[in-house]
């Protein structure tokens, strides 16, 4: 640590220089406002911006981050900041400027975007030093583990030509962006691989972002195989690994960083290419502040780095396809399964004709159960895909209609057999399955609806000499679980696997050949614009498990809306036609990509301050709104539908505009409002993807 006290002598030259300098700060606090410090002289020849500073604030101290410094004259004495924490910056030029984007965009203060890039474990010194003294092999150096290195694959013509443009791109070193829309199996990832050693090749280095660490071990080994000094980033890793492979990169011993959402923020430099796996993923999204979304974030920072951002998915976002209609992002298409497999046949059965037959309803369709069969009796392997974990979401009594809720929530509890508890999804309160209705004491209870537990008994009521395996995040507790059940069926030792979205996507075994989808309905019944893609995203991704050997594959969607255009459309494996539709029903409505959407929720224990709040605020944006004339749409306020979490009471509202500009500069314009008091809190969410 650098104080006044241990002052070191300077010349009269750079004091004078630096005499007039005064430091800008900033503080992890939701407020966007920078502060001024001045700089004791002992301190003033180490200071830069990107370095952590202990500072006096109100009657106390606290720790910031030096931003800037500036001879700007201030109007009031200021105080002296009283020591520098850090030897070095911890972020540089570019990534001041993105924080303060992140800052402005996001309506977080600059201080917390500080935070995110600089992630608690690199801002922790006892784990830093630690991590020094115990030198785990992987802290050091990672070139020291050189790999025999495979070789490339041959492209295919399709690949061949798109990986031509990508190369194009490249050669110039500006900012662009490349959407590669491929279907499941098209071989993006072999490009992917081949672009980023191009970029090497120029001397520049890559970040390549993943939705999902768990679910991508698979690629990350493709890439450790191509390509040493490969640094991996993700929020499981230990402190001490973490900060190793931060350090890594930042003392410039990777070229290559892997990782989830928050590598975006990683100091890497000299960056030529930033590949967004499945971009479409809303994993991407961070849920908490800054609410970024990576993807965006990578768009800003490539302009910087002048990068070139290569998406990739099989099921854009209509965001991201929008922008190739409008010529903004470059569109490249790889339509053929390597191998020249064929996307396996969907069949969609309607479970409403299904319950007129068989006179009652039954979770599995005799279609499926008979295609169960069939696969099974020839040694074939089956996924079954449930968006649903436990036994029962609903819990009511037949008597009186009372629907037990979690009482910090206000949500249905599940019933989870294996433990015999019942559980709130949300909170994660659990209490023991009631004998009677609480309400009117009649012994009548039922458990009404299906999760995976309860698929789980069926299957293996109908199939008792075959193994299932069940994934889903109760199954997966314990550790390497999830690793040990995919070898078990990839060893062919189980042949059913059934599970959540853990199973919908990355997966690759070629002897599946069939995939049922028990409930295509989970996702369609959301409140929330986004529904219809994200059920074509998840039948397209689920349907593309089957069919990847030369057994081929079908796959057999249940859904009690079999009409509905996002299944048909994914069963047809038409994802220019879904857009289509999609896109003409968000620009009537004026949703993303047309309009640009905030989301302000407010939270309070108390029911009534929360109503209070939101409907003032909704008022002042109203009038602000009708005052400037600006073409700015107030949605709201309302309770939001899931009304009360974890004890707080929640209301929301929503900005809907044709561009940015309007939606922050209204919210500038109240930004007092918004700040957190004690009985209510206000978060907003600029393009927000929870609706509840
Ligand atoms: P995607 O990322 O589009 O789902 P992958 O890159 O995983 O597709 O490719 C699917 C499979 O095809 C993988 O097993 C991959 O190794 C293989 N593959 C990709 N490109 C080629 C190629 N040019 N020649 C041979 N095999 C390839
Ligand atoms: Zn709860």
């Amino acid at each position: 640590m650098i104080t006044p006290d241990n002052h070191v002598a300077l010349t009269n030259q750079q004091l004078e220089e630096r005499e007039e300098l005064h430091a800008e700060i900033v503080l992890n606090i939701p407020l966007s406002k920078v502060f001024h410090y001045a700089i004791p002289s002992g301190l003033r020849k180490h200071l830069r911006a990107g370095m952590r500073v202990k500072i006096p604030f109100g009657n106390k101290t606290a720790t910031g981050f030096c931003v800037g410094l500036t001879t700007t004259p201030s109007p009031y004495p200021l105080k002296d900041i009283i020591s520098i924490l850090d030897k070095t910056p911890l972020t540089n030029e570019i990534m001041l400027r993105l924080t303060r984007w992140l800052s402005s965009h996001y309506h977080c203060g600059w201080g917390e975007a500080m935070h995110a890039v600089v992630p608690p474990v690199i801002r922790c010194r006892a784990k830093l030093q630690l991590a020094e003294k115990n030198k785990l092999p992987d802290c050091k150096n990672i070139s020291d583990n050189q790999n025999t290195l495979q070789q490339h694959l041959t492209f295919t013509r399709e690949q061949q030509n798109a990986f031509n443009s990508i190369h194009e791109k490249l050669s110039r070193k500006e900012p662009g962006v490349i959407l590669l829309h491929g279907i499941t199996g098209s071989g993006k990832t072999e490009i992917y691989l081949q672009a980023i050693d191009k970029v090497l090749e120029q001397g520049r280095k890559a970040i390549f972002l993943v939705p999902e660490i768990s679910l991508t071990s698979q690629t990350i080994q493709r890439i450790r195989s191509r390509f040493n000094r490969v640094a991996v980033l993700h929020s499981n890793l230990l402190g001490s690994f973490y900060h190793a492979q931060w350090h890594t990169i930042r003392e410039d011993k990777a070229d290559i960083v892997v990782g989830t959402r928050s590598s975006v923020f990683c100091p890497l430099k000299n960056i030529g290419l930033i590949v967004i796996d499945e971009e479409h993923e809303n994993t991407y999204k961070q849920e908490n502040s800054p609410r970024y979304h990576a993807r965006d974030v990578a768009l800003k920072r490539a302009t910087y780095e002048n990068a070139l951002v290569l998406l990739g998915s099989a099921t854009p976002s209509l965001e991201s396809y929008y922008h190739t209609l409008s010529g903004d992002y470059e569109r490249l298409v790889l339509s053929r399964r390597i191998g020249e497999l064929r996307l396996p046949s969907v069949e969609v059965i309607d479970m409403r004709e299904e319950m007129r037959k068989r006179k009652r309803h039954h979770i599995i369709s005799q279609k499926l159960e008979y295609s169960m069969g069939q696969a099974l009796a020839k040694n074939e392997q089956i996924i079954l895909f449930l968006n649903r974990r436990g036994f029962a979401p609903y819990i009511h009594c037949k008597r009186c209609g009372f629907v037990l809720k979690c009482r910090r929530c206000d949500i249905p509890m599940t019933f989870h057999k294996k433990r015999n508890i019942t559980l709130c999804h949300y909170c994660h309160t659990e209490s023991p399955p009631p004998q009677a209705c609480p309400d009117c004491l009649a012994s009548r209870i039922n458990y009404h609806g299906f999760g995976t537990e309860k698929i789980e008994d069926e299957i293996a009521a109908r199939f008792p000499n075959h193994r299932i395996a069940r994934m889903d995040s109760d199954s997966m507790r314990i550790r390497d679980a999830h690793e040990k059940t995919l070898k078990a069926f990839e060893r062919g030792e189980v042949q059913i696997l059934l599970g959540t979205q853990m199973i919908a996507k990355g997966l690759d075994f070629p002897n599946v050949t069939l995939v049922g989808i028990i409930s295509a309905d989970t996702m369609l019944n959301f409140p929330d614009f986004r529904a219809s893609e994200r059920t074509f995203q998840l039948i397209s991704q689920v349907a593309g498990r089957a069919g990847r050997g030369s057994g081929g594959g079908r796959v057999i969607v249940q859904s009690f809306h079999p009409e509905h255009y996002s299944i048909r459309y994914a069963a047809a494996h038409d994802y220019e036609g879904f857009a289509e539709k999609e896109l003409e029903f968000r620009r009537q409505l004026g949703y993303p990509p047309f309009g640009k959407l905030a989301r302000i929720v407010f939270r309070s224990t108390k029911e009534d301050r929360v109503r209070d709040k939101a409907s003032s605020v909704a008022n002042t944006l109203k009038e602000l709104t009708n005052a400037n004339g600006n073409n700015l749409v107030i949605l709201g306020p309302s309770p939001a539908p899931f009304t009360k979490i974890n004890t707080m009471f929640r209301w929301h509202l929503f900005l809907q505009s044709q561009n940015y500009g309007a939606i922050h500069s209204i919210i500038k314009d109240i930004e007092d409002m918004l700040k957190p008091s004690k009985s209510v809190q206000a978060i907003v969410d600029i393009d927000p993807y929870m609706m509840l």
